[in-house]
């Protein structure tokens, strides 16, 4: 018999598992979510110490430990500050790829964040290029409902 683990190469197979899942958003997202969904607006809060208005909203303003409890509507205009262009293709995205990643900053927030851009060939992204927000046309309460950000 001698060693024979040091015989055997180890068979590794791949597979995929579903969990299901609830995640309560509290109320702060679920305020920022409603707005999406039935008035297609943009909500975020400002801080009442710093005035950095945060979308989406944070409870908490991440530099002066306070509560941030005054919604402020923001634009649904921004620019874009950053990007990547995604071509591969696994089951988590939210589209097909090729699919653009972008870093928006909205007109009146006071950071940044990441969701899809569209409508343009993903060779014609830019930074600095002005986006819209695009709302889709079934909303369910999700970051999707802004289905993209395209060109202005
Ligand atoms: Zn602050």
């Amino acid at each position: 018999m001698g060693d024979w683990k040091s015989e055997v190469k180890n068979i590794v197979y791949e597979g995929q598992i579903k969990v299901p899942y609830k995640w309560n958003v509290g109320e702060t997202g679920s305020r920022f979510f409603i707005g999406l969904r039935d008035k297609q607006e943009i909500w975020g809060v400002q801080c009442p110490q710093c005035k950095k208005v945060y979308v989406p909203p944070l409870k908490t303003c991440g530099t002066c430990f306070v509560n941030t409890d005054q919604w402020v509507k923001v634009a649904n205009t921004g620019t874009v500050e950053s990007f990547t262009v995604v071509n591969y293709s696994h089951g988590m995205q939210p589209a097909k790829p090729p699919l653009v990643y972008g870093l928006i900053k909205l007109d009146g927030a006071g950071g940044s964040f990441v969701h899809l851009i569209g409508g343009i060939d993903p060779a014609k992204v830019a930074m600095g290029m002005k986006v819209k927000a695009v709302f889709a046309d079934k909303r369910e309460g999700t970051i999707l409902d802004i289905k993209h950000f395209a060109p202005v």
